[in-house]
């Protein structure tokens, strides 16, 4: 199998969630070329998700930060928004979604989505909760309605 980030035969490879300019969803690399890659958790020594946009994040570091600070950032948004408001249901139909199937907290899903913004964009999850409050729309949070 040929490693298509520095070119090379290898016999051990991995499937990396990058994004190539042939269209491409995926990147095909050997084992040293992957843990070089911005698609590799030094902390956690896994190979990140993929998400829609061509984001790669290490799911253990999502995690984590959930449940360290998931309930706290979905409360302190939850607080600042009138969630029953026209604008947020889209926010709350799929926080009530994924708590039926996870049996988490709808503030802690919420929370999620907040953190997994921000680490997106590298940004402090409190931006992320300021932007959305001042935008008045929760689409940063959600994901796209063609991608799973
Ligand atoms: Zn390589
Ligand atoms: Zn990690």
């Amino acid at each position: 199998m040929k490693c298509e980030i520095h070119g090379g035969e290898s016999n051990s490879f991995y499937l990396l969630p990058i994004h190539q300019e042939n269209g491409s969803m995926i990147t095909i690399a050997c084992e040293a070329c992957a843990k070089k890659s911005s698609a590799y958790c030094k902390t956690h020594e896994e190979i990140h998700l993929g998400f829609a946009g061509g984001y790669t994040l290490c799911v253990k570091c999502i995690n984590e930060a959930v449940d360290a600070r998931g309930e706290e950032l979905g409360e302190l948004l939850v607080a600042q928004v009138d969630l029953d408001g026209f604008s947020w249901i889209d926010l709350r139909e799929y926080a009530e979604a994924v708590a039926k199937r996870t049996n988490e907290s709808e503030t802690r899903i919420i929370g999620r989505a907040i953190i997994v913004a921000a680490m997106k964009v590298e940004a402090d999850p409190k931006e992320i909760i300021r932007q959305t409050v001042a935008n008045g729309d929760p689409n940063i949070l959600l994901p796209p309605p063609m991608l799973c």
